[in-house]
């Protein structure tokens, strides 16, 4: 009986400091916590409410945006650029990249960037372009142009063409 009296003591007490706003009970476990106004959970639960929260790819795409935008800005940029420049830090990031840690994760990080839709099809049309121009160069088409001259370059075009030929006639024949 003794014990229950303790036990229901105490439950009063806390009662009474909670009352008192002294205390707070955490909303989503049994711990409690000195009393802070508006402030229903514990630290604890807090965090793994934020880290679930963080999780969820819808959050960690706007999270991912708005950090991209932040590292935007000018002041930003010259602060990091400043940060960059200081000789300990050049050190330090020196010596991380000398990691294997670093290595894999680089390398993991890249099949990932390029293997991305978007990239690839951004890829595919600058290697287009690329070869396009290399092809416009007047110093290209004037070696093109040789190189379509040589007696052997010509046979074999020639070659080709009989070729296709005998393999078209053969093919109207058969039908
Ligand atoms: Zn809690």
């Amino acid at each position: 009986m003794e014990f229950f009296e303790e036990e229901d003591e105490e439950i009063k007490q806390l009662m009474l400091r909670i009352s008192r706003k002294e205390i707070t009970l955490c909303d989503s476990c049994d711990t409690f916590f000195d009393y802070i106004p508006q402030k229903t959970t514990c630290d604890e639960c807090k965090k793994t409410r934020r880290r679930k929260y963080e999780q969820r790819p819808e959050v960690k795409e706007h999270i991912r945006k708005r950090a991209r935008e932040y590292r935007q800005r000018p002041e930003v940029k010259e602060r990091r650029r400043e940060y960059r420049q200081r000789p300990e830090v050049k050190e330090r990031e020196y010596n991380r990249k000398q990691t294997p840690e670093y290595k894999v994760q680089q390398r993991e990080y890249q099949r990932e960037y390029y293997n991305r839709p978007e990239v690839k099809k951004r890829r595919r049309k600058q290697q287009r372009e690329h070869a396009r121009e290399y092809r416009q160069r007047p110093e290209v088409k004037e070696r093109r142009r040789e190189y379509e001259q040589r007696p052997e370059v010509k046979e074999r075009r020639r070659k080709q063409q009989r070729e296709r030929y005998h393999r078209l006639k053969k093919l109207r024949e058969e039908e």
